[in-house]
C-alpha cells in the first residue's frame, strides 16, 4: 500500500479513465485497429470494443457531449464514488461553463457529498473556451457548491491574477486553489516544470494570505512541493 506523509489533509484520486469524456470517446471510435482508420462519426460502437484511454469530447456545438448525456454520466460516477466511500467530490480541470453546470446538476441528483468545482485557466487568465474567473464563479455559486476554485493553468504569474479574481468573485464561499508547478518544458527526454518546491510554496502561501482556504499542487508538483507548501504554512 502507498504510504502518505501526514502533511496533507486531502488525498485525491483522479478518475479521468471513468469520466464522461473518455466514455464518449469510446462511443465514436470505430472497430479498426489503427487510429488513423478510426471513424470519428460512428455513434454505435460498444464501449468494450474501444480503447479506454482515448481522448474525449467537447460539449455541443463544438463536440458531441449534450446535456442529457453529461448529466447522466456525472450522476452515475458521483453515485459510484459515494458508494465507494469518498468524503468529497471534486470536479476539476473544467474549461466550459455549460459542462460545469450540467455536471453539477448530475452530481447533485446522485449525491449529497460536498462538491468542489475548479476551472483550469490554461490560456493564462481565461479557460480554453475563453471563460473568465468572474463569469465562472458567479455562475457556479448559486448552484450551491462547497468550494469553487482553479487548478492547473499556465504560469504562476497567470495563476496569481486568476486567484485574485476568483477570491473577489467568491465572497464567503471557500476558495480552492491548486496550481501547477509553472510551465512545463521539454529538456532532453524529460518534462521539467519551471517551479521548484520553494517557488510553488511562495506563491501558494500568498494565496492563503489573500484568502484561499484549500490549497495544493497540480501538474508537476511532487511530494517535495506539497511538503514545502505544508511547511511554509506551518503544518
Ligand atoms: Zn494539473
Amino acid at each position: 500500500m502507498t504510504q502518505f506523509r501526514m502533511d496533507v489533509s486531502i488525498i485525491m484520486a483522479d478518475e479521468f479513465e471513468s469520466q464522461v469524456a473518455p466514455r464518449l470517446g469510446w462511443k465514436i471510435i470505430g472497430h479498426t485497429e489503427s487510429p488513423d482508420q478510426w471513424d470519428w462519426n460512428r455513434y454505435d460502437v460498444e464501449a468494450e470494443d474501444c480503447p479506454a484511454e482515448y481522448a474525449g469530447q467537447l460539449i455541443e456545438p463544438y463536440g458531441l457531449l449534450d446535456h442529457d448525456t453529461a448529466v447522466a454520466a456525472y450522476a452515475e460516477q458521483a453515485s459510484a464514488l459515494a458508494e465507494g466511500g469518498v468524503d468529497l467530490l471534486v470536479l476539476e480541470t473544467i474549461f466550459a461553463l455549460e459542462e460545469a453546470v450540467w455536471a453539477v446538476e448530475g452530481i447533485k441528483s446522485a449525491s449529497e457529498l460536498p462538491l468542489v468545482v475548479s476551472f483550469s485557466y490554461d490560456m493564462g487568465t481565461r479557460t480554453m473556451m475563453g471563460l473568465s474567473p468572474t463569469d465562472a464563479v458567479t455562475t457556479i455559486l448559486p448552484l450551491g457548491v462547497a468550494a469553487v476554485g482553479a487548478n492547473c493553468g499556465r504560469s504562476l504569474a497567470d495563476t496569481d491574477e486568476v486567484v485574485t479574481e476568483v477570491l473577489a468573485a467568491a465572497g464567503d464561499v471557500p476558495v480552492w486553489i491548486k496550481p501547477n508547478a509553472g510551465v512545463p518544458k521539454v529538456v532532453g527526454s524529460q518534462v521539467v516544470y519551471e517551479a521548484g518546491p520553494d517557488m510553488l510554496a511562495e506563491h501558494v502561501v500568498r494565496y492563503v494570505e489573500q484568502g484561499a482556504r484549500v490549497v495544493g499542487g497540480c501538474c508537476g508538483s511532487t511530494p517535495e512541493h506539497v511538503a514545502a507548501i505544508a511547511q511554509a504554512l506551518g503544518r
